[in-house]
């Protein structure tokens, strides 16, 4: 504890130092478009009048990666191209408008589950995606989901034998990586797993506001929470130093890829551990996360809520 205690202090030291990066509120986005300004911005090379030009994008199956999100060798899913609406469909109003239109559809599949595997946003939609992630819609969203959510928690008759959860994800769920996806391209770069794992170590991810204070109320609640994440068990006391620097503490258990699950897929790894939580005699009353493979296969929660997130997609 006395280790844990100096570790909390140095990073509490660093917040000190950085006191804006703990919360993706408002005034941390207005630090990040600053740094957006001055940096060389190479998804503007995307302007809307290009886009304008869209044209259904194959997909690409030369590419490949590799992440502590995602198992270095799944099993092979059939490549399902991820294109964008054909340009057959577009309506007489044209240019920019439906090229921004046909993002929104392309972000609405996305959300939905509708596309098939991907690994990287359209090339067309750089900076629509970046607009996004970077402006209110994403956080309009993501208090639209904290809202129903927590309608829906309020609305559980507990049982009173310490036995609900909920399960929580960790990435763009709870922690954002917006400063390390804003250095990289917002999805449009290829994922590059030892780069993640680098801005990982650093133990710094700002907590996601709403999710916070729904992670506070669902405690608050009674509820048992599980912490389940695709991050690896190497990667254990960075995750618990930046969960704890940002506000999140208290969970019944925090759960990580161990070495016999890295060839799974998330979904299969994530519906074990809440095979294993129900095992236990918990009650899976909610989960929350921000991948479909955080949510499908069984045992499945009694409501799932799903965050948005268009920059990469975990199978
Ligand atoms: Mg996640």
């Amino acid at each position: 504890m006395g280790c844990q205690s100096k570790q909390n202090q140095r990073i509490e030291e660093k917040q000190r130092i950085k006191p804006n990066r703990t919360i993706l509120s408002d005034e941390v986005l207005f630090l990040l478009r600053r740094r957006r300004k001055k940096k060389s911005k190479p998804l503007k090379k995307n302007p809307p009048k290009e886009i304008s030009q869209i044209k259904p994008q194959k997909w690409d199956s030369s590419l490949s990666s590799s992440s502590s999100l995602s198992p270095p060798s799944p099993p092979p899913i059939p490549s399902t191209p991820s294109q964008l609406p054909s340009s057959s469909s577009s309506s007489s109003a044209g240019g920019e408008d439906d090229a921004q239109l046909r993002c929104d559809s392309w972000r609405f599949a996305c959300e939905a589950n509708n596309l098939g595997p991907w690994k990287t946003i359209p090339t067309q939609c750089a900076a629509y995606v970046e607009d996004y992630m970077m402006g209110k819609r994403y956080r309009f969203d993501l208090d639209m989901v904290a809202g129903e959510a927590s309608a829906y928690a309020r609305s559980v008759g507990m049982a009173g034998d310490g036995k609900d959860a909920w399960v929580f994800d960790v990435d763009e769920t709870l922690l954002s990586n917006l400063p390390y996806y804003q250095d990289h391209g917002f999805g449009l770069e290829l994922f590059n797993g030892q780069e993640f794992d680098k801005w990982v170590s650093k133990a710094t991810a700002p907590a996601i506001e709403s999710s916070l204070k729904f992670y506070e109320e669902v405690l608050g609640l009674g509820f048992k929470v599980f912490l389940l994440t695709g991050r690896a068990e190497a990667q254990r006391s960075t995750t618990t130093d930046n969960l704890h620097a940002v506000g999140f503490r208290n969970w019944e258990k925090l759960i990580l890829r161990g070495l016999d699950d890295h060839e799974k897929t998330a979904t299969a790894y994530k519906s074990e551990k809440r095979s294993e939580i129900v095992g236990d005699g918990y009650r899976i009353v909610g989960n929350w996360g921000d991948q479909w493979s955080d949510l499908l296969g069984y045992p499945m929660s009694n409501r799932s809520f799903k965050l948005p997130n268009p920059m990469y997609f975990i199978a």
